[in-house]
């Protein structure tokens, strides 16, 4: 890109697009980066740097950048039937196969799929539907949700009440009545001097807590992501979500186990779910659904809810004009046979993953890093002032986003939320990308540690 052009595109990116969690007046005046090619773990931006995409976009590009049969299945179902809706008694091929492919894919009996825009929409839909689900049966005070602090289940309003993030609670008048939350499994931060195991009971004991506090007969639902993702990955202790299925069990209450992020090969395993143990009734996925081609999500549910929908939920007054469209569905497909055919999330729960795992918690060692953590390909490593302490730093944030800056000037993308640095590659990084990556985290690390003057 020559460089009147990038001056005019940032000038009028400055004039006319307010971006998503940003802060637009800072951003209006640093300029924003421009992105303009991918291929395989790598993107390029506007001055040609070559950067290692260990966040795989926003936690979606699955499959890696660039494979060209994503642009061919659309065009195809493009070029044949651009569009029809799921209304009035009609559907397309390609939704038809995916709602059965991913009944094939999903645990237990999970076997029916209602098909959204995205994430939050897939949220949304859980909401309305759990309630619309109780109230069928006669008991339309159970309607109360329990979600999580810091959990993260996307930005609309339901989406964003069923979200513990306090900074999005306070635009908007959230969360919207008729939604609790109980503390994360975060040992890191908050274990204190409990062993995690015992750590993961005691937070896991917090939701029965609540629901006898709010009374079963009042509780619809307990909504989770499985590794809590934007919060800063945390990865459960074992005891966590074996007690939370028996909690969820015993005062029959609906278990949500929001797979965004962990849906489609992220922990080496199909689902979080699988990997963890969890008895999901239903699952909301978006993200590695399309490997981030095309927006699309779902929400899967598993025989009893979708029975009850179907059986005594009459009409359901729920939809969007672009609920499994065909153009989306075709890429999702097309997506799910690569990652399928190519063995992708078999390799990474059998060999790059465990190779990722090795590397990266290595950089334990490092003199910066307090914790490091992984489970198949998501992780995070913990920045802190005086290991092995677990202290956070004082102004808390700072050091991640220096860095999240220094790792990219190393070619590297990494997320930092606070002080912890997120991990998350596209599933097909090979060992010698492995090896890069690690590498240039070291840097980063060894840089960051010398610009805070130690
Ligand atoms: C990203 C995310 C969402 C929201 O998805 P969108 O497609 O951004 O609406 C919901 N839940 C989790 C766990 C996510 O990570």
């Amino acid at each position: 890109m020559t460089l009147p052009d990038l001056h005019a595109l940032r000038a009028f990116d400055a004039a006319h697009h307010i971006h998503p969690f940003s802060d637009n007046k800072a951003l209006a005046e640093k300029g924003t980066r421009l992105l303009t090619r991918g291929e395989g773990v790598y993107v390029w931006d506007q001055d040609g740097n070559k950067l290692l995409d260990a966040f795989a976009g926003l936690w979606c590009v699955n499959i890696g950048y660039g494979r060209p049969e994503l642009g061919e299945a659309a065009k195809a179902q493009m070029d044949r039937l651009a569009y029809y809706n799921s209304f009035f008694g009609c559907t397309t091929e390609p939704t038809v196969k995916l709602a059965a492919k991913l009944a094939e894919l999903a645990p237990g009996d999970i076997n029916h799929a209602f098909f959204t825009n995205s994430g939050s929409e897939a949220n949304d839909t859980v909401l309305r539907m759990v309630r619309h689900f109780w109230a069928v049966q006669g008991k339309p005070e159970k309607d109360v949700f329990i979600g999580r602090h810091n959990g993260y289940h996307g930005s609309t309003v339901a989406g964003a009440s069923l979200g513990g993030m306090g900074a999005m609670h306070k635009q908007g008048g959230l969360p919207i009545p008729g939604v609790h939350h109980i503390r994360a499994p975060y040992w890191f931060g908050e274990g204190e001097d409990l062993s995690p195991e015992a750590f993961g009971l005691q937070r896991a004991r917090e939701l029965e807590s609540k629901i006898l506090e709010l009374g079963a007969n009042r509780v619809a639902a307990f909504i989770a992501e499985p590794i809590q993702g934007a919060a800063g990955v945390f990865i459960p202790p074992a005891t966590y979500w074996p007690e939370i299925n028996r909690i969820c069990k015993q005062y029959d209450v609906l278990l949500v186990a929001d797979e965004v992020i962990c849906g489609f090969g992220r922990t080496g395993e199909w689902f979080g779910s699988q990997y963890l143990g969890i008895d999901a009734d239903i699952m909301p996925v978006a993200k590695g659904l399309t490997s981030g081609y095309i927006p699309l999500g779902a929400v899967l549910f598993n025989d009893r809810v979708a029975n009850v929908l179907r059986e005594q939920g009459g009409e359901l007054a729920h939809g969007f004009t672009y609920s499994g469209h065909p153009v989306c569905t075709a890429v999702a497909l097309e997506n799910l046979r690569i990652l399928e055919e190519e063995h992708i999330v078999e390799r990474c729960r059998i060999e790059t993953g465990p190779y990722l795992a090795e590397r990266w918690m290595a950089l334990s060692e490092h003199p910066l890093v307090g914790e490091a953590r992984i489970a198949g390909m998501v992780g995070a490593i913990e920045l802190v002032p005086d290991k092995p302490s677990r202290r956070f730093f004082d102004d808390r944030g700072r050091v991640g986003g220096v860095c999240r800056d220094i790792a990219l000037r190393h070619g590297l993308i990494l997320r930092a939320t606070w002080d912890a640095m997120l991990l998350s590659p596209p599933l097909v990084i090979s060992k010698s990308e492995i090896d890069e990556l690690i590498d240039k985290a070291w840097r980063a690390l060894d840089d960051t540690q010398r610009a805070l003057g130690r």
